[in-house]
């Protein structure tokens, strides 16, 4: 057995209340690594550079593209994101375990490099529910709404091919359930 850090992959459309439930994981678990992603997407309101994201140029993402920088990427939205390689293999190095919080074709790509990795889908109790959520973030557009509910249809039928599925019914239910299976492996 190696002293490697285990692989998280936590998807999840957007409006599922995955960084909710995320948040209390962490809360639990401050020893677990979040990999921070870089995307070219713009921050929302209170999120800042270097914590929730690298907010960097399509130029500069393109460059780490081809520099090989990313254990994966993918488009989503119309914007690009990626997982930055050296910091999650640093971590699961000195035996750190590491959650990604990324999207299905990412987490496809992570699952075929590292079949260790564990992926659970985090997944909304309804899509009416789900509509409901968006809209009452209320920081997209009404046309940006309407994309990620395209999506979230497209990824919720992904979700049986994860190791696991928690339906966010309740978010400190669902935070329970990914901590045993965070606490378990
Ligand atoms: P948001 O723009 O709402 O923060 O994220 C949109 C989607 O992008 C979410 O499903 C999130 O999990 C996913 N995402 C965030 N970072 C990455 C990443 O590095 N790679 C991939 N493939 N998806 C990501």
């Amino acid at each position: 057995m190696s002293d490697r850090g285990h692989v998280f992959i936590v998807s999840g459309p957007s409006g599922s209340g995955k960084s909710t439930v995320l948040g209390v994981v962490f809360k639990n678990r401050p020893d677990i690594y979040f990999s921070v992603s870089a995307t070219t997407r713009s921050p929302r309101p209170g999120e800042t550079d270097g914590v929730e994201y690298m907010f960097i140029t399509e130029d500069k993402f393109n460059e780490m593209v081809e520099k090989d920088l990313f254990l994966e990427h993918a488009r989503y939205a119309k914007c690009s994101y990626g997982t930055p390689r050296e910091p999650v293999e640093e971590r699961l190095r000195a035996g750190t375990d590491v959650i990604m919080d990324i999207e299905v074709q990412g987490a496809r790509q992570v699952k075929e490099r590292m079949p260790e990795a564990i992926s659970v889908f985090i997944a909304p109790p309804s899509l009416d529910e789900l509509e409901r959520r968006l809209r009452g973030r209320s920081t997209e557009s009404e046309d940006k709404i309407k994309l990620r509910l395209e999506t979230a249809k497209k990824e919720l039928l992904e979700a049986e091919s994860y190791d696991h599925v928690v339906v966010n019914d309740d978010y400190m239910r669902a935070a329970g359930e990914l901590l045993d299976i965070i606490n378990n492996a």
